[in-house]
């Protein structure tokens, strides 16, 4: 494993080696299932989609574990406001953010928890942090107490007097330091409850993710993810309870950027327009999953329409020498309707390299446009060979970056099956219109041509003959 990350942790760059040699147990805090996902929430997604293909292109056995939230304030907020139960709430949202998932092309992780599924986990880590002196039951619910663990600060870089109050209001009077954060919230009129030895009441939000990780990945495993925007409170707290705890926890925190509107986070009001469900109606969703992958995931991506539009024009030219070559090639390049990882050897070094290099996809996608430039040489000069020799390198890169315009999700066997049937009546076509042109009857000529168009097809006439391609 030659692979180097950014751990926050230790704010370096550092070599990744995992805790058990071969095996990755990787933790991405998911979605909180209060409203359907917009561009910023399925960006981590994204990102660490790519990590995980990485690691596997890279020989590691993967354990993914993404949560998801469905129990909080937030939640309970939107079902009092729509009039609904808050199960129904955080199922509908559930749903949406497994839909934006799926549409963008993310690999499902092997086990998504819910957070109310793990209830008797937590009571056990809670009963394990009052045991060893750092937490306390009080009015309010259970408080995890901040001075009992000098760490504290450590992994968001911050000391522990300039931190500010947890906002658990409730239990403001009762905690013992404005900053202690509360594992446990005591029962309200009207909030769904659970029973614990500490009374009825509903889980903190933080704590979650430290019962869940441990029990799928183990007390100590290999990263930790999430955005950067969760760094603190939350996951300040969540290695706070685990250590304090006992548990090694996550050995490296991997951070992505946040998506902006107008240099600030794009919030739920502000993001109504970039919902995932409505963007894939106005843009392909390989050409959304193209443009929240292709800057580095640490940087931040300003949302806009013109660079939306020329990510989507980028890949389009990788997408259409892809095609062009497996045209050229005849059946030497099919779609493979199921997701096929390449084999790291299959690989340029230098775009090895760059993955390598805390995932540089930027500087691995120039990689890839520097071979599709080549390829399209090949492909002028005539020289299938040659630009089916690229057309192959270009799809290995591409798989591993869940964008190869003929694998899966992209494709599937039916479409395939369909593209055939209609490459062959398109063939139809061209061929009564290049009769139409021999006996010099350009309007018949004109006119098929324009019915092609009508139908969706476009027709470009090349020294090589006519070829087609559907609309965009
Ligand atoms: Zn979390």
């Amino acid at each position: 494993m030659t692979l180097r990350l950014h751990d926050t942790a230790t704010r370096t760059v550092r070599d990744f080696l995992p805790h058990t040699p071969g095996k990755v147990g990787l933790y991405l805090c998911g979605a909180t299932v209060q409203a359907p996902p917009h561009i910023g929430h399925v960006r981590s997604g994204v990102s660490f989609d790519i990590l995980v293909r990485w690691l596997k292109v890279s020989g590691m056995e993967v354990t993914f574990c993404r949560n998801v939230t469905d129990i909080d304030d937030k939640i309970l907020h939107a079902a009092i406001a729509e009039g609904s139960p808050w199960w129904a709430v955080a199922e509908r949202n559930q749903r949406a953010f497994t839909r934006a998932y799926d549409v963008l092309g993310c690999l499902p992780p092997d086990v998504e928890p819910r957070a109310t599924g793990h209830v008797p986990e937590m009571i056990t880590l809670i009963r394990r942090l009052i045991e060893s002196g750092h937490a306390y039951a009080a009015v309010g619910g259970v408080y995890f107490e901040v001075s009992s663990y000098p760490q504290y600060g450590a992994l968001s870089g911050q000391r522990p007097e300039h931190m500010r109050a947890s906002d658990d209001i409730e239990g403001e009077s009762a905690k013992r330091d404005p900053r202690d954060f509360a594992l446990w919230k005591g029962h309200k009129p009207g909030e769904p409850s659970w029973e614990t030895p500490w009374g009825p009441g509903r889980p903190g939000w933080h704590l979650e993710c430290s019962a869940m990780a441990t029990k799928y990945l183990g007390e100590t495993f290999d990263i930790h993810g999430g955005g950067l925007d969760l760094l603190f409170p939350h996951h300040e707290n969540e290695v706070a309870q685990s250590r304090a705890a006992g548990d090694g926890f996550a050995r490296y925190w991997v951070h992505n950027g946040l998506v902006k509107l107008g240099g600030e986070k794009m919030s739920k009001s502000l993001g109504n327009s970039l919902l995932v469900d409505a963007m894939v109606t106005q843009i392909r969703p390989v050409e959304l999953r193209y443009y929240l992958g292709q800057a580095h995931y640490r940087s931040d991506i300003e949302y806009s329409l013109g660079a939306l539009e020329e990510a989507a024009a980028a890949y389009r030219r990788i997408e259409g020498f892809v095609v062009r070559a497996a045209e050229g090639a005849g059946t030497a390049t099919e779609p493979t309707p199921v997701t096929v990882l390449p084999l790291v050897s299959s690989l340029p070094a230098a775009f090895v390299a760059a993955l390598d290099d805390d995932l540089a996809v930027p500087q691995a996608l120039a990689v890839v446009h520097e071979a599709v430039t080549e390829g399209n040489t090949a492909l002028a000069a005539g020289d299938h060979a040659g630009a089916a020799k690229q057309a192959e390198s270009v799809r290995a890169m591409l798989a591993v970056l869940g964008l190869d315009p003929l694998a899966a999700p992209w494709v599937t066997a039916g479409d395939s099956g369909l593209r055939d049937v209609v490459a062959a009546l398109v063939s139809v076509a061209l061929g009564q219109r290049e009769a139409a042109r021999a006996r010099r009857d350009y309007a018949a000529a004109d006119a098929i041509r324009a019915q092609l168009h009508a139908a969706g097809i476009v027709v470009e006439d090349t020294p090589a003959g006519p070829r087609w391609e559907l609309a965009r």
